[in-house]
């Protein structure tokens, strides 16, 4: 199942993302573990041309519905002991200005 929650400010990154990420979308290795989790962080880029956008189904925002959505930080891995996909994603509305947040466990 999806959990998703809608926010003012972003959650999985710091508030002041637009002046401390220099790029739409980059691989971070500063969020990326041990559990085989690879973020990818930056300014916002539009969902169809995230590197994720084949494995995790981004949506429109949790607040007002549009799809003029910048995805501002993305995860995606399999666990290596159950083989279950598990992802999570924050998406920036650039209508209303909302943070919307969802998080995907494929055995829940
Ligand atoms: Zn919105």
């Amino acid at each position: 199942m999806i959990d998703t929650s809608t926010s003012d400010t972003p959650i999985f990154v710091p508030k002041d993302f637009k002046t401390l990420f220099t790029k739409p979308c980059a691989f971070d290795e500063r969020m990326s573990n041990e559990w085989h989790q690879e973020w990818f962080t930056g300014t916002g880029i539009s969902p169809a041309e995230h590197p994720l956008a084949r494995q995790i189904a981004f949506s429109a925002c949790g607040n007002c519905g549009s799809n003029d959505v910048l995805v501002i930080a993305a995860q995606w891995c399999v666990s290596y002991h159950s083989g279950d996909a598990y992802w999570d994603y924050e998406i920036e509305c650039r209508l209303c200005g909302k943070y919307t947040k969802a998080s995907f466990c494929e055995n829940d």
